[in-house]
């Protein structure tokens, strides 16, 4: 299995997973042009996307899921709430999302399925989840738009060898920033986002002993740096012991980021 993450950051994300014959896209929150621009970046012809997974309904992951659906002759699968959406409605083919069990992605040759679990996170959007994927033993989990770093949340999502992790924003960046109060405290919030020190908190709780690769991920253009963030993640990896043999990447929203192996 490989992953790429197309886009990442409150404008648009978007990140591909290629499973032996089968590509899936979670989430397509750019808009037509972009989207369509990063999905030729990573280099797949039209009707190589089986699968469109979304995570919630917040237009900066689900802007573009229903037409790259359509245009990919995929299933869109958001949670059945979802499914009423303008950005839905494109879609020829939808699905209803499991959430929190393992379901198996139709199409696959047995033995090669892609087996997503979405597991519910606390965020301003009902339902919001986040995706663990497996593929032949191996295992990608894509966690962003969480407001804290939950236990449970990281008990549901175990196992990851390449892990994508919200570091959204700087706290005296998000309170010297651009944002009206109503908004920082939103957030904030435990409904809200992660800051970088519950990112480094959470991956605490996630860091595992088959993790390899950390992308760090949803970093605020305007109340975050990718230094900063960079910086919160690699702190938690060398107290772990693990700074030598994980490595970390920063996704970026201006640029698809290389593919890597799961
Ligand atoms: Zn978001
Ligand atoms: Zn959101």
């Amino acid at each position: 299995m490989r992953l790429q993450v197309l886009s990442s950051g409150s404008e648009g994300n978007s990140t591909l997973i290629r499973a032996g014959e089968q590509a899936a896209l979670v989430d397509a929150g750019l808009g037509r042009e972009a989207m369509l621009a990063r999905l030729e970046a990573g280099r797949l012809g039209p009707g190589a996307v089986r699968h469109v997974l979304v995570t919630h309904g917040h237009l900066d992951h689900a802007r573009s899921a229903g037409l790259v659906a359509r245009r990919e002759r995929a299933t869109l699968h958001a949670a059945d709430l979802s499914l009423h959406h303008p950005w839905a409605r494109r879609a020829k083919s939808c699905a209803a999302l499991a959430i929190g069990r393992d379901q198996a992605l139709p199409g696959a040759p047995s033995g090669d399925e892609l087996v997503y679990r979405a597991v519910p996170l606390p965020h301003d959007c009902d339902p919001t989840v986040a995706f663990r994927l497996e593929h032949q033993g191996r295992v990608a989990v894509i966690l962003t738009d969480v407001g804290r770093p939950d236990p449970d949340v990281a008990r549901a999502l175990s196992g990851a060898h390449v892990l994508v992790l919200e570091f959204n924003y700087d706290p005296g960046l998000l309170a010297r920033g651009p944002y009206p109060a109503l908004l920082q405290r939103r957030i904030a919030g435990g409904r809200g986002h992660l800051s970088n020190a519950e990112g480094a908190r959470l991956l605490e709780l996630l860091a595992s002993a088959e993790l390899h690769t950390v992308i760090v991920a949803h970093v605020s253009k305007k109340t975050n740096r990718p230094e900063l963030a960079r910086a919160a993640a690699a702190g938690t990896l060398e107290r772990l012991g693990l700074a030598g043999r994980v490595r970390l990447l920063v996704a970026s929203q201006d640029e698809a980021l290389e593919s890597v192996e799961v």
